[in-house]
């Protein structure tokens, strides 16, 4: 069984400073919880959550109603040990400055070690202000059209909670995977299935005179990409020596 991958999401917050639409908290709901999150923090919204944004939240009243609601960003995030500020505007802050990805790797790696996180995202008309990014450790910018880079909010937060998810499936192992993977192949056991693959293209006459190297150099490649495991090696290995047999047969008739 592979673990589950919300098991980290809890220690995850999303928070949302001075929001202006409250049908933005709504989209920003359903955002969370198409992707397994549902911690929602509102910090000062100019309106709270109303009809519309239950309407927009479609379904996910749960993240809805159980958002908290802050006074200031310190206070939302004051047992925060990694916080991400989200700016649609790139280099405008003394900050290190990540991408959604490495953004969300590295709040995952925080939460899996038992720490909390917050991201943090700023009003619709002007963002995050100075004072706010300074609460932040890094910020995070999403690289969109260095033109028209402002994406509606409720629309950030589903790119950040979309990497979150990844982040999280990765940390959680490879999913949907009918059997656990084996031990990854040693560079011995890769040697060997090279070997045994050149001895078996001499017997089916792969090469049919052109010298081998060119087409092993490929192949070599090829399988030293795919990361193969020991079983997967095994499998190759019983595969090769079966063309063998029939290329012997072949050759006795
Ligand atoms: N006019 C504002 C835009 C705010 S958009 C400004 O220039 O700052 C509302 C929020 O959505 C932003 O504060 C930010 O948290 C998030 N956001 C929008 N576009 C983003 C982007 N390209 N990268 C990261 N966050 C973004």
């Amino acid at each position: 069984m592979n673990p589950d991958p919300a098991r980290h999401a809890s220690r995850l917050r999303i928070v949302l400073v001075g929001t202006q639409h409250p049908g933005n908290i709504g989209s920003a709901a359903r955002a969370l919880k198409t992707m397994g999150l549902a911690r929602l923090v509102l910090v000062a919204p100019e309106k709270s959550p109303n009809a519309e944004s239950s309407a927009l939240a479609a379904g996910a009243d749960d993240v809805l109603d159980a958002a908290a609601v802050y006074p200031d960003l310190a206070a939302a995030v004051a047992d925060c040990r990694l916080v991400l500020g989200c700016t649609a505007r790139s280099r405008r802050v003394q900050l290190e400055e990540l991408l959604p990805r490495e953004a969300a790797s590295r709040a995952v790696a925080e939460a899996a070690a038992g720490a909390e996180v917050a991201l943090v995202f700023g009003r619709e008309r002007t963002g995050l202000d100075n004072h706010e990014l300074q609460l932040c450790h890094a910020a995070v910018h999403i690289p969109a059209n260095p033109d028209y880079s402002s994406l509606n909010l409720a629309a950030a937060v589903q790119v950040l909670a979309y990497e979150l998810r990844l982040a999280l499936l990765d940390d959680a192992g490879p999913t949907g995977q009918a059997e656990p993977r084996d031990p990854p192949a040693a560079h011995d056991e890769m040697e060997g299935l090279f070997a045994h693959l050149s001895q078996t293209l001499e017997q089916i006459d792969f090469h049919k005179g052109r010298a081998p190297e060119s087409a092993m150099r490929k192949l070599r490649r090829m399988f030293l990409r795919a990361r193969l495991d020991q079983r997967e090696v095994r499998l190759l290995h019983g595969i090769l020596a079966d063309a063998e047999r029939m290329a012997m047969l072949a050759g006795r008739r």
